[in-house]
């Protein structure tokens, strides 16, 4: 057991690459926190991974400064403390710049940036105050590195959480707090089923031809990574005993970006 007595924090939860960490950070001892706007979703997550005991769900609008701090507070309380933050929330909207609507624009900067600022800044808080270290992970994506095109807030916004976490890191030293950022390729979560479609519809190609020749495309096998692939790598990230690993940013994506 890799994450005995930590205490997790993971926004995002009640669906896919989010919810799959929970289960393999559950099972590896730690106590998790399912933040979620879904609240259903996120108390449904926290029973299937065993109640009170293991699992908590709280309602939580990463963009809503109130709802992040009474979130943050509530899971602080539950199980005394936390270890480890996964900002890991976020949406997708697929869209040609010249078209892009502004207020779709603010509302994926604001989920992926100032969800990662506000409770980046609540555990920091109660991590300076613990003194007993901690992991800040923030969910990127091959998108931190690499571009596609429709996706311009999308690349924008997981690029700078590769910023973020650099000052994390940085300033988080001296407490023993690390901040990483994981770079997945697609995932077959909902988030990516609902982008096959839409992007048929925009590059008038077919679904398959999407997944073949848009998403896989440069892949070095054709495969889609797995929520348990990224589960792995946070493990990796929140486990790690010291400083030596922080500020990096790690890809996953059956070689789609190869640094
Ligand atoms: P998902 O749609 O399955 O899950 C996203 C979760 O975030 C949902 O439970 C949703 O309710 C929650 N959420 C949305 N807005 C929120 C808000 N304002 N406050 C709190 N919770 C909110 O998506 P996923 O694929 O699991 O994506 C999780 C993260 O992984 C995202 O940051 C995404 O950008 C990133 N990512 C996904 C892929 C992929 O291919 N699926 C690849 C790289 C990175």
């Amino acid at each position: 057991m890799r994450l005995q007595n930590k205490v997790a924090v993971i926004t995002g939860a009640a669906s896919g690459i989010g919810k799959d960490i929970a289960m393999v950070f559950v099972r590896e001892g730690a106590k998790v926190v399912i933040a979620d706007l879904n609240q259903a979703g996120a108390d449904a997550t926290a029973i299937e991974l065993g109640g009170p005991s293991k699992a908590l769900g709280v309602a939580m609008d990463v963009t809503n400064e109130d709802q992040v701090e009474a979130g943050m507070a509530k899971a602080i309380k539950a199980y005394d403390g936390i270890d480890i933050l996964i900002s890991n929330a976020g949406i997708q909207t697929v869209m040609p710049i010249d078209q892009f609507d502004f207020g779709k624009w603010k509302q994926l900067l604001s989920i992926h940036l100032d969800g990662a600022f506000l409770t980046t800044r609540a555990a920091l808080r109660q991590m300076y105050k613990q003194g007993r270290g901690g992991s800040i992970i923030y969910m990127g994506s091959v998108h931190s590195k690499e571009a596609s095109a429709l996706k311009a807030p999308y690349v924008a916004a997981k690029h700078g959480l590769i910023g973020l976490a650099k000052v994390v890191a940085k300033e988080g030293a001296a407490h023993k707090v690390r901040a990483n950022v994981i770079c997945p390729g697609f995932v077959r979560t909902p988030l990516v089923e609902k982008q096959i479609p839409e992007q048929a519809k925009e590059l008038g190609i077919s679904e398959a031809e999407v997944i073949k020749n848009v998403m896989l495309r440069e892949t070095v096998d054709g495969e889609f990574t797995t929520v348990d692939d990224v589960a792995e790598t946070a493990l990796f990230f929140a486990s790690f005993a010291s400083n030596a690993l922080t500020g990096q940013s790690l890809v996953v994506s059956h070689g789609w970006f190869m640094q």
